[in-house]
């Protein structure tokens, strides 16, 4: 029977360990994407995931068919779509690059050993990090809690291998069998249609991240330590939705970059090593997931669990949600991200801290809009960047140093460009009073973290 290849969040077919290993079987291939908004604990997709995974897919769905595979699609509880799918194909093996959340594991570990239980081999690889979350021990044999050893420990051991190369050919499995049709997933929005900024801003697809990669390597890399926190700059990579996607993988950017900075000296090489390190923050939010998988709802440091948040202002809510505090800075992060589905890490920091701190906003609430908003939302990265400013996390700001926005935006956009290129009306008597008094709710905010450290 042929091969059964699991695509999951590796929507790629270069550098893919899972189908590598599949294709050394030589057998047919079938490449499989499930839909699964039903097995227990997945969290589900928010609105911008959604509009790219749609893109991707048919992006995938054209790579395999260019070299002789095709991709099925189903939609439902994975267990029983595997089984089924085995049973339809009379597979001998199925093949996938592993999660790391606790729901994606658990139904990983139970439908390999079902699937080994029927006689059917599993295997399962690394394809989505650099380093797995459970290779990298502290002395004591625990998981870190602070990047710096973190980034230490895995820069110190075997350097990450180098990328598989793409296949020639994808022998597609010939039989017949059903598969849905993208389109017919509703995971486009219509009536209203938001994604114009979405469409305008990205191209999904494994070309395309590979193409973005490269004009980064080329053009931004050198000054990146420098620029990189300037937002009106276009001084970052922008990988982040396709490394989300595993368009792209941690292994193809490493090695590319490794290339790259052959070349380099002084500060462009540091500027490399800045940017690796990044990679390492994302690596940093998967060993903390790993380690603790409720990351969205539940504070890291327990002693925040006393933090006394007011009951929820909804109007004031959506005035951030909406970008209409009347801080620029603020206002012009929250448009950004509801027109392109994404925003600059500089600004993600301070409008997540306005939220927080200047609002006394739970950061769960930050959370779940970014969730919804981001194309790059990442149950990582998004809860761990959220704990982070909140100071509740791993290796978090301390909850006492609150941005200020307006000196932010004096010090990281001076010519308020970033500011007038999202808030049009920015200046003018139609832009929105402040929503809050920065003094006042800072002092706020720091009477009510005395509840964290002193809890009743
Ligand atoms: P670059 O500066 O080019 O960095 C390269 C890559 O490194 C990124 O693509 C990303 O994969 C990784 N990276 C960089 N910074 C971080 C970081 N602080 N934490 C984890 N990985 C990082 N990133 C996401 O990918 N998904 C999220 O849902 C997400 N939510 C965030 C929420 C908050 C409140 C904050 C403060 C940060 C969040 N980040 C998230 C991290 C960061 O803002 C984005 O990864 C970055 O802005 C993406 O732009 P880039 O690809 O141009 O980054």
């Amino acid at each position: 029977g042929p091969a059964i290849v699991w695509f999951r969040d590796d929507l790629r077919v270069a550098d893919h360990p899972a189908l590598h290993a599949a294709l050394e079987h030589e057998r047919p291939i079938v490449a499989i994407y499930i839909l699964d908004e039903e097995s227990p604990g997945v969290r589900p997709l928010g609105g911008a995931a959604r509009w790219w995974l749609h893109q991707s897919l048919r992006s995938l769905t054209a790579s395999l068919e260019a070299l002789g595979g095709r991709l099925i699609l189903r939609r439902g509880a994975a267990g029983p779509i595997i089984a089924d799918l085995v049973r339809e194909t009379d597979a001998a093996a199925v093949f996938w690059n592993r999660r790391y959340g606790l729901a994606e594991r658990t139904l990983d570990t139970a439908i390999k050993h079902d699937l080994r239980a029927g006689g059917v081999d599993a295997h399962s690889y690394a394809g989505s990090l650099l380093f797995e979350p459970w290779t990298i021990q502290t002395g004591q044999g625990g998981s870190y809690s602070v990047f710096t050893p973190f980034w230490r420990a895995c820069t110190a051991g075997p350097p990450p291998r180098a990328p598989f190369p793409a296949p020639s050919a994808i022998p597609g499995w010939t039989g017949e069998i059903a598969s849905d049709e993208v389109d017919g997933w509703g995971l486009e929005p219509s009536a209203p249609d938001w994604a114009a900024g979405l469409r305008a801003t990205w191209e999904p697809g494994e070309a395309s991240a590979q193409a973005v990669l490269a004009t980064f390597l080329a053009e931004s890399l050198p000054h990146y330590a420098r620029d990189r926190d300037e937002p009106a700059q276009n001084a970052t990579s922008h990988l982040s939705p396709h490394l989300r996607w595993g368009e792209i993988s941690p292994h193809q950017v490493w090695a590319a970059t490794q290339t790259a900075q052959r070349d380099l000296t002084g500060p462009a090489l540091t500027s490399a090593t800045r940017f690796l390190t990044e990679i390492g923050w994302r690596e940093f939010a998967y060993h903390v997931l790993f380690h603790a998988p409720d990351l969205a709802t539940k504070n890291l440091r327990p002693a925040f669990d006393a933090f006394p948040w007011p009951p929820l202002d909804h109007e004031a809510l959506a005035a951030w949600q909406q970008g209409r505090t009347g801080f620029g800075l603020i206002d012009a992060g929250m448009r950004e991200l509801w027109r392109t589905g994404s925003m600059h890490n500089r600004v993600r920091m301070v409008t997540a801290s306005f939220l927080i701190k200047n609002m006394l906003v739970d950061w769960r609430e930050g959370e779940r809009w970014f969730w919804d908003t981001l194309v790059d939302a990442d149950a990582a990265s998004n809860p761990f960047g959220w704990q982070w400013v909140a100071g509740s996390g791993a290796d978090a700001a301390p909850y006492f140093r609150i941005f200020n926005p307006d000196l932010q935006a004096a010090k990281f956009d001076p010519r308020q460009q970033y500011i007038r290129d999202n808030v049009t009306e920015y200046g003018t008597n139609a832009y929105p009073a402040p929503l809050v008094d920065l003094g006042e709710t800072r002092r706020a905010a720091l009477a009510a973290y005395e509840r964290v450290k002193n809890p009743a």
